[in-house]
Order: structure tokens, then sequence, then C-alpha cells
């Protein structure tokens, strides 16, 4: 079995060949990353998937992925172009791609699911998901940072169009430019990480996903990151507060 989780049920939406190393895990995390475009979200998700082996379940890259398929369905075409306007899919699409995908929510090495939910709808949605399935939540982990050092982030991201990696051309740039250090594949400035759909995406962020805080603060899963300084600054902040959880609910255990 490879040490890398490849993803592959995630984007296929089949339960075959899909590798989340599990023998070294001392425990597994089931976590939500929230937090707006170009906080960092992405790059922690792949961080915090290598360090707790828990597989990154990205419906931004599973929408990217089925961009580069022929044969769409017209409402998998109708969630394409809204994304490359910087629109939000529909939450009945969303939700129908998540259900088809259920497995990974049982997935051993437990779960990162960056991008989704991204409205209060989803939200009730996977709440309901997650119950049927008995999947327990372990936390809500949101990203914060002022607005100015996020126009800064998006301006200099690059994406790999082969395996997804996520770089900055200052923070996290790759060994040569415009090639993916992990599979060599090029390096591209994502359709909506031009300057007309950044706008877009922070106000539909604003009206449609901030709200999501208060829905988790109120199921007290909320866990509120920094996301000031490098990667890995914030990878340990991550990791510390996860710790925490552990030690409050063996504490809670234990009473
Ligand atoms: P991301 O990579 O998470 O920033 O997602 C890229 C784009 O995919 C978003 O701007 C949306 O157009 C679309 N998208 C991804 N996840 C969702 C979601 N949960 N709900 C609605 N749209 C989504």
């Amino acid at each position: 079995m490879s040490e890398k989780s490849t993803r592959n049920g995630w984007f296929q939406g089949s339960e075959i060949h899909c590798c989340s190393p599990t023998s070294s895990r001392s425990r597994s995390y089931r976590l939500i990353l929230l937090g707006p475009p170009g906080v960092g979200k992405g790059t922690q998700a792949q961080l915090l998937s290598e360090k707790l082996r828990a597989c990154h379940l990205s419906t931004g890259d599973l929408f990217r992925s089925a961009a580069c398929q022929s044969d769409l369905s017209p409402a998998l075409e109708a969630a394409l172009s809204a994304m490359r306007r910087g629109e939000l899919v529909s939450d009945e699409l969303v939700m129908s791609m998540i259900r088809e995908r259920q497995h990974c929510l049982h997935c051993q090495g437990g779960f990162l699911l960056d991008g989704v939910p991204r409205t209060i709808c989803q939200a009730k949605a996977l709440d309901e998901l997650l119950h049927e399935l008995d999947v327990d939540l372990d936390a809500v982990i949101s990203y914060e940072l002022p607005l100015e050092q996020i126009v800064d982030r998006l301006g200099g991201r690059r994406t790999c169009s082969g395996c997804k990696a996520v770089y900055h051309l200052k923070s996290n740039p790759p060994k040569a430019v415009g090639v993916c250090d992990q599979c060599g594949g090029e390096l591209i400035c994502r359709d909506d990480d031009r300057p007309e759909a950044i706008t877009v995406r922070m106000k539909a962020y604003d009206a449609a996903t901030r709200p999501l805080n208060d829905h988790y603060a109120n199921q007290g899963r909320l866990l509120k990151i920094s996301a000031d300084g490098s990667p890995l600054e914030i990878l340990q902040r991550t990791l510390d507060a996860l710790g925490g959880i552990v030690l409050n609910r063996r504490a809670r255990e234990r009473v």
C-alpha cells in the first residue's frame, strides 16, 4: 500500500483503489475545514492529511477533476460553468456528489472535508448524512485571516494541473518555476483565482459560508485558528488545538 492517499474513491465515486494508510496512526480524525478562499485551507488540508493520514476530500478538486472529463451530464456542465464564474455550485448537486461518495466518510484513516459544506443548507444535509452513517465529527476548524492578506495569497497561488497540489509564488514556491515538485505537472493559475472571480467568491463566502461558524459553534465543534504565518506554523497551531480536543475528550470520558 502506498504511503500517500490516492483519493481515487473520491475522484471516481467508486469504493475501489482508495488508498489511505492506517498502520502507524494511533487515532483517526474526522474534520471539516472552513475559511474564506485564499486563507490557505487547501495547503493545510494537504499538510494535515500527510500528518494525520486522513483522506483529503475537497469538493473543489472534485469539480476540477470532472472538468477534465468528456461526456459530462448537463447538471455537471452547469456546475462547472458556475465554478468558472466564481459562483457556488447548487446545493443539490454538491450533496448528491457527496452522497455518491459517502463511503469516503467511513474512511478508516478519517477525513478532512475541504470546501464542503459551504452553505447552511449543505451543513444541515451533511449533519443528517453523518447521523445516518453514525459518523461523529471531531471538530470544525475555521481558519481566520484579514482580507488584505487573503488577496495577496490568492494572487500568487498556483495549482498543479495534474495532482492538484497547491503552491504559492512567495510562501511555498515549487523547486522549478511552473513545474509541480510532486508529479512534474504544469502549475496553473486557476480560472477562479483570477481577480474578477475572486471578488465574486469573497461575496459568496460572506453571504453563504460565514454563517456556518455559528452553526458549528452552537454544536460545540468550532475551533478558530489564526491562518497568519507560514504553512508549517499554521499546521502546528492546528495540531496543538486538535491535541487539546483529544485531551478534553479523554477528561470527559473519565468523568
Ligand atoms: P475550492 O477549491 O474549494 O475553492 O472550490 C472551487 C469552486 O468549486 C468554488 O468557487 C465553487 O464554484 C465550487 N465549489 C466547491 N465546493 C463547493 C460547495 N460545497 N458548494 C458550492 N460550490 C462549491
